[in-house]
């Protein structure tokens, strides 16, 4: 499911905020004591919350403590919720939430963390992802994010290019979302009134459902360029 040739694609924004340790993000690097921060990214659709809910399931049933956090799920709650209805509590996480002293707080009340799920991680700040290095590096935590890599516009989430750059391992999740021609799905559309959009706020909430005012399409990248929505 690695695809490494995805990462060494991406463009590289700041070579000065590159760390050497960055050199081996090919899947195979591990820390000392295990613990490793994964980023598993793929358009809309494409069953992320899905594969956070079992990979929370897997390892809580192997006897593991996690804690479950996401950041406008599309619940708008602190919940993660899942197209094919599988739903579970998260903490929400906002601009000003510490994960490293979220985490502390926790051992300090004598709950053990083994691990993090970090859903539409894409929503998160940039210091966010560097708090999850550092709860892999100095606490031994596991960091499971999943999320968008892409915006509207084709570019990539400060949160998601932190991890492309810092990550142990990066995934990407090919469920086969299919754009309407029938190739692969590969970036998401913002569509305004039935026509693709390249201009706004990065983050603004709408579903892929049918109808909606505001609604993204995933699309292969000839027709997200060409902003062809195919017939309706
Ligand atoms: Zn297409």
């Amino acid at each position: 499911m690695t695809d490494d040739s995805t990462f060494a694609s991406l463009p590289t924004a700041d070579g000065s905020a590159r760390l050497p340790a960055c050199a081996g993000a090919d899947g195979g690097r591990q820390q000392r004591h295990g613990a490793a921060l994964r980023f598993f990214w793929g358009p809309m659709d494409c069953g992320k919350s899905t594969m956070a809910l079992q990979m929370n399931y897997n390892h809580a049933r192997q006897g593991r403590r996690g804690l479950v956090l996401t950041r406008i799920d599309r619940s708008l709650g602190p919940r993660i919720t899942t197209r094919i209805g599988l739903a579970h509590d998260a903490i929400e996480v906002t601009d000003d939430l510490d994960l490293c002293d979220l985490v502390r707080g926790r051992m300090a009340e004598g709950v053990r963390i083994d691990y993090l799920i970090c859903d539409e991680v894409c929503f998160y700040t940039v210091r966010h992802v560097e708090q999850m290095a550092e709860l892999v590096d100095h606490y031994g935590v596991d960091v499971f994010a999943f999320g968008l890599a892409t915006d509207f516009r084709s570019c990539l989430f400060p949160a998601a290019q932190r991890l492309f750059e810092l990550a142990d391992e990066v995934t990407r999740i090919q469920v086969e979302v299919l754009c309407w021609c029938g190739r692969p799905g590969l970036l998401n559309a913002r569509v305004v009134n039935g026509a693709v959009v390249r201009e706004g706020q990065q983050v603004l909430i709408g579903d892929t459902a049918e109808g909606a005012e505001v609604r993204y399409q995933v699309l292969c990248r000839q027709h997200y360029r060409a902003g062809d929505l195919g017939r309706r």
